[in-house]
């Protein structure tokens, strides 16, 4: 940059202490601040023929002044100035309130020019501006900025004007010149005069096109700059598993990979044996055989001669995958142990006296193998699977039981692309995006709230087959607020309907962690038909004699997290069905049901959430990590957002990055001493 840019702003005819402080609360200290203080929308001061504007409009005009203006006084202090305007054959009124200091300015037969709003029926516009004898009407477009204190739109214009004036052509390129000639962007200088001074809309748009990518262009250059650096400078170990091994435990599955799955354990395979570090995000839908994937992860860094930990987030889960794993091992000879808080005294010190001698090569388990007495003799891969459920301490010690272990991070929500190279964009992420063949999809239903007794019909049906249902409802219990069904409600009025026919159980988050296990060990034993429950179930539990998930008030819940629900059924071989009831009052929730219905890839939908949430939704409040964006719209610009991210992956690949001239601007952007403390691995 720069240095003179970096100046304060009390460097511009005008602008005084007093004035740079107010410029400063709104974030504008030097002149290049001025520069990048972008209008947040355009107001089109094109002179309009009467005739085509509504009513209620706003609108430019321009007229003779044909008698002399006249000064309404009433009330304290306040006044009314009218002017009569000869526009073409019209005779208009321009209003202006507490403004009758004007009268001295305008005389009869001097042009005006006044923006305002327009009654179509007086006749009238209620002013806003004027400009009296304009020597030209030059701009179409006015911008129109955020301001604060004191400041006014026409002070700032005349700021931003005069900025460029004095300094405008200090301003510098940053972009390489292959990348503006590549998608013909206008220059720097170029962009930021024709997105405060705009002859047109379309110039805006030009302007606006290289400003969002360049916005996109270093994020993503710190980003893929921060993940380079960290991997290259991440002693790894280099894991030599036995590929002979590896492709016998393949072929014994009793199945044949997807090419989804092969892909990606390519990709785990190469992270394992290179001297890298594995930071890798494996994202895969609900049932897209995850496990699996994971599991020939473990196998390879066992035969390298290495122990492994696999953490879930409830015992349930932990419970599920030791047994899938058991039998995935069982001619392998590979020893797996399940470790959760329910496994204590004897069982405890045995698995942990195990494990520190290299006895056990994968332990799976809870929050109860980050514990400290937990170690491992030779851990070098840790695996967590549904990731967002720990926080990043937990992962973190998970990671330092060993020296630097290779990390697999797992999750079934698929989160959008422009959300996964932002947000984990310093993260490698492999996706697996295509479901094992054979799968049957789970039938989904819009149904309102007025045919309920058709629904608990359909229940019963699918009761009687011997198959089990899950209920979810929004609340726990009943509120005054929310004219909403909630679980213990929806429990009761059940337990009366399939009253000594079916057991049902109850489960919501007030329940002890303990009984939520007992719950839902009962219902995937079978022992419950019917399990009514709050979204606390949503975590990847499989039970795959459950064929019916009935939402209540479905509208009340995100793409995604339905698609999240949904996928508790349909994972054994019967065909099963989703039954969402709503009656959603907005088009957006309209429109929620009416995709759920017509798609059950997850990728698709977590697309469609987050066009209709918008990406701070779409995380929720908790786990937001969502870069700003001045001018930039991840969701909107997604297409600038990729492009930025290919390109900047080139651009770092290039041996002259580091040194050419072209390129200092950029390598300014990256203060990287700044980058790698920023710890952001996790
Ligand atoms: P996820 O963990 O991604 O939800 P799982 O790994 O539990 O999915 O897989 C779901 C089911 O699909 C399991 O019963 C698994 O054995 C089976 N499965 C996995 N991969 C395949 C495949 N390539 N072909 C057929 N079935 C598969
Ligand atoms: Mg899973």
């Amino acid at each position: 940059m720069n240095n003179l840019l970096e100046g304060s702003t009390t460097l511009l005819n005008g602008i005084g202490e007093e004035t740079a402080e107010v410029l400063s609360e709104m974030g504008i200290n030097t002149i290049d601040d001025l520069f990048n203080y972008l209008p947040y929308r355009y107001e089109d001061v094109r002179l309009r023929d009467l005739n085509e504007v509504a009513h209620g409009e706003k609108i430019t005009i321009e007229g003779k002044v044909h008698s002399e203006p006249a000064i309404v006084y009433y009330g304290r202090k306040r006044n009314r100035l009218v002017i009569h305007l000869l526009i073409n054959q019209y005779l208009v009124k321009a209003v202006f309130f507490n403004r009758a200091f004007l009268k001295r300015k305008i005389a009869i037969g001097d042009t005006i020019i006044v923006s305002g709003k327009w009654d179509k029926h007086r006749l009238t516009i209620t002013g806003q501006d004027i400009q009296v004898n304009p020597k030209e009407h030059t701009n179409d477009f006015e911008p129109v900025y955020p301001l604060k204190g004191s400041m006014t739109i026409k002070t700032l214009r005349r700021f931003i004007e005069q900025a460029f004036k004095d300094y405008g052509d200090l301003i510098n390129e940053t972009l390489p010149s292959a990348l503006l000639t590549k998608y013909k962007l206008p220059s720097r200088k170029l962009a930021l005069r024709k997105i405060h001074f705009p002859q047109s809309l379309s110039e805006v748009k030009e302007a606006r096109r290289r400003l969002i990518y360049e916005e996109f262009f270093v994020f993503q250059l710190r980003l893929q700059a921060f993940r380079k650096l960290k991997r290259e400078a991440s002693k790894g170990l280099s894991q030599q598993y036995n590929l002979q091994h590896l492709k016998a435990f393949i072929q014994s599955l009793p199945f044949e990979l997807t090419d989804a799955q092969k892909k990606v354990v390519n990709e785990i395979c190469r992270d394992l044996k290179s001297s890298y570090r594995m930071n890798r995000l494996l994202q895969g839908d609900v049932g897209s055989g995850k496990t699996v994937v994971a599991a020939i992860g473990l196998f390879a860094s066992v035969t390298a001669g290495y122990q492994c930990a696999m953490m879930v987030p409830t015992e349930i889960l932990a419970e599920q995958h030791f047994t899938s794993l058991n039998s995935l091992f069982q001619q392998t000879g590979v020893s797996i142990e399940l470790l959760t808080s329910s496994v204590k005294g004897k069982k405890r010190e045995e698995i942990l006296s195990k494990l520190v001698k290299g006895e056990i090569d994968i332990l799976i388990g809870t929050h109860a193998l980050i514990q400290h007495d937990v170690i491992f003799a030779k851990l070098g891969l840790v695996i967590t699977d549904e990731q967002h459920r720990f926080g990043v301490e937990q992962r973190r010690i998970l990671r330092e039981k060993g020296e630097t272990p290779d990390v697999l991070f797992m999750t079934a929500t698929p989160i959008p692309r422009t959300l996964a190279i932002t947000v984990f964009g310093e993260m490698d992420v492999s996706i697996i995006n295509e479901m094992p063949s054979g799968r049957k999809k789970v039938e989904t239903y819009w149904v309102k709230h007025n045919s309920i007794n058709r629904v608990f019909e359909f229940i019963e049906k699918e009761l009687v087959k011997g198959r089990q249902a899950y209920i979810i409802c929004p609340l726990i219990e009943e509120s005054d607020k929310l004219d909403v069904q909630n679980a213990i409600d929806v429990y009761e009025v059940l337990s009366q309907y399939f009253h000594g026919k079916y057991n049902i159980g109850l489960m919501h988050g007030k329940l002890p962690a303990k009984e939520k296990d007992d719950v839902m060990r009962a219902f995937s034993q079978n022992q419950l038909q019917l399990l009514v429950s709050t979204t606390v179930v949503e975590v990847g539990v499989n039970v795959p004699n459950a064929s019916l998930m009935v939402i209540y008030d479905a509208e009340r819940f995100g793409l995604s997290q339905l698609h999240q629900l949904r996928g508790r059924v349909g994972r054994g071989s019967e065909q099963s069905y989703c039954i969402l009831l709503a009656d959603p009052k907005s088009d957006n929730g309209k429109e929620r049901m009416r995709i759920m219905t017509e798609t059950t890839d997850g990728f698709v939908l977590s697309e469609r959430d987050l066009e209709l949430r918008g990406p701070g939704d779409f995380f929720g409040k908790k786990q937001s990590g969502l870069p700003e964006f001045k001018i930039a719209d991840m969701v909107h610009d997604y297409r600038a957002l990729e492009a930025a991210r290919n390109d900047t992956v080139t651009l770092l690949e290039q041996d002259d990055f580091w040194e050419s001239p072209e390129y200092l601007p950029l390598r300014n952007y990256l203060k990287m001493t700044e980058v790698l403390n920023g710890e952001k691995l996790d």
